[in-house]
Formats: C-alpha cells, structure tokens, sequence
C-alpha cells in the first residue's frame, strides 16, 4: 500500500468524528457522467452546452429541451447506476459511528441506496420534484415517465428540486455542511476538483490539522490540505 494511503487509513482508524465532502469523481466511478463535461454526444444531439440547458432561464424559456436533457442525460442514468466502493465505504463508516455527514454537489441517490443516513445535498436531489404553482410533491417516476414537461394536475409544471443555474443553494443545508465541517475532526474530500462553488469556500471552515484530498487529478487547493492522493476515490476506499 502507498504510503500517503497508509496514513489515510491510519487516520480513518484514529477518527470518531469523519465528514465527507464529494463531487462528481464519486459518481463517474458508478457510470454517471459528469454533465458539466461537454462530450462528443451531446453536441450531436443538443444545440446547447450542459450549463446553458441546466439553468434557471432554459427551464422557464425553453421547457421542453430542458427535460429532454434533463431526463435522459441526468436522471435517467442516475436511476440505472448502482453504488460503487466509496459509496459503501462511507455508509460503513457511519454506521461504525466514525463518519458523521456525507455532504455532496452529486443529485443522485447514491449515498441513500448505500445505506448512508445524514446525506447533505448541496444542489439537492432528482428524487424530489415538485410542482412550481400549487407545491404538490412528486416522485422521480413521474417526471421520468412523463411526456414532454411533467404536468401537475393543476395545470403547473413539476420541477426539479435541484439547484439549477442561475439558483441559489438552500441556506439550512449550507449551514449544516459548515457546522459539519467545522466540527470534524478529520476532513475527506474526494472527486472533485474544488472549482464549483460552493466546494472551494467551504473547505476554508475546516480547522483541524487533517484534511485529505482525493482526486485524480490535482486541484486548485492541494496547497491547503495535510495529505493529498491523486488517485480514484472507490480505489483509495477500496483500500482503507
Ligand atoms: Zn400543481
């Protein structure tokens, strides 16, 4: 085993106070692309970038090409994916009662199929939806299965409860994940590159002296961590 692995795991042993904090590395390893990655694919078929049709204003003005993407190029994948190592390994550590928060920018439901229990969603989750003029909830079937723009009975359309483009995040799950960040002992970031706001900023509410980045490639804050492997993260779980 590496050596900056060894003292991952060591710390994981000496820890009863984890949080976890991941981005979209931890769902490519389950097949779930990465829709800010603008491949070959989605230029054949969409006229628009991820981040245009993800929007706030390509959902008010063009309905009807935001769910064609939304639910084939995000939800649709979500739902065939299945958990893969990381996301095991966390739902273990909690309940050993070493890992407190998994905070995640991932919308899939990953963590929960795992077996994870606190799961903070920063950008919120295609497993709720709701409908934008009378509230009526609704599940992700329904949108998925639905022609066109999901309709509620009212006549409104059914959206997302994701944080699009141009949206906000909600502040009682921002001030979780801080106070869940600033209370952790031990501080595990995985697969993300800490470019998207708000990731960056919230890794600065960290305190102690043992914050582990595990990311392929390496990122903007590797300067700021205590250990850094450039690794996959379901492989680094894998061994620890
Ligand atoms: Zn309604």
């Amino acid at each position: 085993m590496k050596e900056n692995i060894q003292t991952l795991k060591k710390w994981i042993d000496e820890s009863d106070n984890i949080v976890f904090f991941g981005g979209a590395g931890v769902s490519t390893e389950s097949g779930i692309p990465d829709f800010r990655s603008v491949d070959g694919l989605y230029q054949q078929k969409y006229k628009y970038p991820p981040e245009t049709i993800v929007s706030h204003t390509f959902l008010t003005q063009k309905p009807e090409e935001f769910f064609e993407f939304y639910k084939e190029k995000m939800v649709a994948p979500a739902l065939n994916a299945k958990p893969n190592r990381a996301h095991k390994k966390l739902a273990g550590l909690e309940a050993m009662g070493k890992l407190k928060a998994v905070i995640t920018q991932n919308i899939d439901n990953l963590h929960q199929d795992a077996g994870s229990v606190e799961v903070l969603q920063l950008h919120g989750t295609i497993m709720k939806n709701y409908c934008n003029r009378c509230g009526k909830k609704y599940d992700v079937k329904t949108v998925l299965e639905s022609k066109g723009i999901p309709k509620c009975e009212c006549g409104g359309t059914i959206r997302p409860d994701v944080v699009l483009y141009e949206e906000g995040l909600d502040t009682d799950v921002m001030e979780k994940a801080i106070r869940y960040i600033q209370d952790a002992d031990l501080l595990i970031v995985g697969g993300t590159s800490l470019v998207v706001y708000p990731a960056a900023s919230l890794i600065r509410y960290y305190k102690g002296d043992r914050l582990a980045l595990v990311n392929l490639s390496s990122t903007g804050q590797d300067q700021y961590a205590d250990l850094v492997i450039h690794e996959k993260i379901g492989e680094v779980f894998s061994e620890v």
